[in-house]
């Protein structure tokens, strides 16, 4: 089937649709029209509007198999929602994978393989991120990450595509980031950055790791208050207006048909890189963080280390320190990737 969506204005941004068997999930930016939509029997479809873009949320009364959209004239989207014919359940598959496995999973839940993982190195250019005590920046040491942790999955999980937010030293905006995920049609997003106290040295230390649920103690708070500010370095800032407690809870909710894996792989990062690292175990936090709400997909913002700290920078600074937080988080995936492949054969 095929919805339009009538704007009163030119439309921004859109993302691709998020599709869970029986559902479908479009979010769409700046001037989506009110107006309700209409919708062939069987079929419904709630919206939500957050500030600067509108959530719909489709349920069929069968499998989906896909779903795209596309513009149509500048105030137009066409919505495509296709239908699972039962004959051809393999159409949209890729071809099975060793790392990902095709082990007894019935094929049409198998769009949950991790063929695509987005790694988001956080900060670049303009934007430093928190400056260690010994000089260190945060966007360096979270871009080298990055890019170990890339080489270790080319080479460990091979069917696996890694598309990176960015390569090399550049500012990019944090909404972008999530469209650059939805884009490559990411099913895990990792966002990398580095912890840091408001005054330097200071004894807190250690890896932590987050989910995207409105704050709920100050120290979280903090954490996301300190990345979200990237957002001074943009050319717009509005369209963060309004994405305070009340707001992340729509947003939150939009994402809870893969909040739970969220949630599993973040218990795997903090399990996986205490082992590979001598960084200290912090655990699992919740915090309204920017970079995380247009991510459709299961999406962490993982806290390597306090540059804060004399012994953490300095660990996270060196090679080696770098090669075994990659290597923790390679494990995670690993290990994420068992543990909800165990998940759909139930
Ligand atoms: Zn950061």
């Amino acid at each position: 089937m095929t919805v339009r969506f009538a704007a009163s204005d030119t439309i921004g941004a859109f993302q691709r649709p998020e599709v869970t068997q029986r559902n479908v999930i479009a979010r769409i930016s700046d001037a989506i029209n009110e107006a309700p939509l209409a919708m062939p029997p069987g079929v419904t479809c709630r919206a939500d509007r957050i500030r600067t873009f509108a959530v719909y949320r489709f349920a069929m009364p069968w499998d989906v198999a896909e779903s795209s959209i596309r513009r149509d004239g500048p105030q137009g989207l066409i919505l495509t929602i296709r239908r699972r014919d039962r004959s051809s359940q393999s159409i949209t598959q890729a071809p099975p994978q060793e790392s990902t496995g095709s082990d007894g999973v019935p094929s049409h839940r198998k769009q949950w393989d991790l063929d695509v993982i987005v790694l988001d190195p956080g900060h670049g250019g303009i934007d430093g991120g928190a400056e260690g005590v010994n000089g260190a920046l945060e966007k360096n040491i979270v871009l080298a990450i990055g890019k170990r942790l890339r080489d270790l999955i080319k080479q460990h999980l091979p069917g696996t595509r890694v598309v990176m937010t960015r390569d090399d030293d550049r500012f990019i905006e944090l909404y972008r980031r999530g469209q650059i995920a939805n884009e490559a049609g990411g099913k895990l997003f990792i966002s990398i950055h580095c912890n840091s106290m408001p005054t330097k040295p200071h004894p807190a230390r250690g890896a932590e790791t987050y989910i995207l649920r409105p704050g709920r103690n100050a120290d979280a708070a903090r954490v996301a208050a300190r990345e979200n500010a990237s957002v001074r370095f943009e050319r717009s800032q509005d369209r963060y207006k309004g994405l305070d407690n009340d707001q992340l809870i729509v947003a939150t909710m939009a994402q809870r048909s893969f909040v739970r894996l969220s949630e599993l792989f973040a218990d795997a990062m903090q399990r996986e890189v205490t082992k590979t690292t001598p960084l200290t175990d912090r655990g699992v936090s919740q915090a309204g963080f920017f970079v995380l709400v247009g991510a459709s997909m299961p999406n962490i913002l993982f806290e390597t280390a306090f540059l804060s700290n004399p012994a953490d920078a300095a660990y996270i600074s060196s090679e080696a320190g770098q090669i075994a937080t990659a290597t923790g988080m390679l494990q995670a995936i690993k290990r994420y990737a068992r543990t909800y492949r165990s998940l759909l054969q139930k």
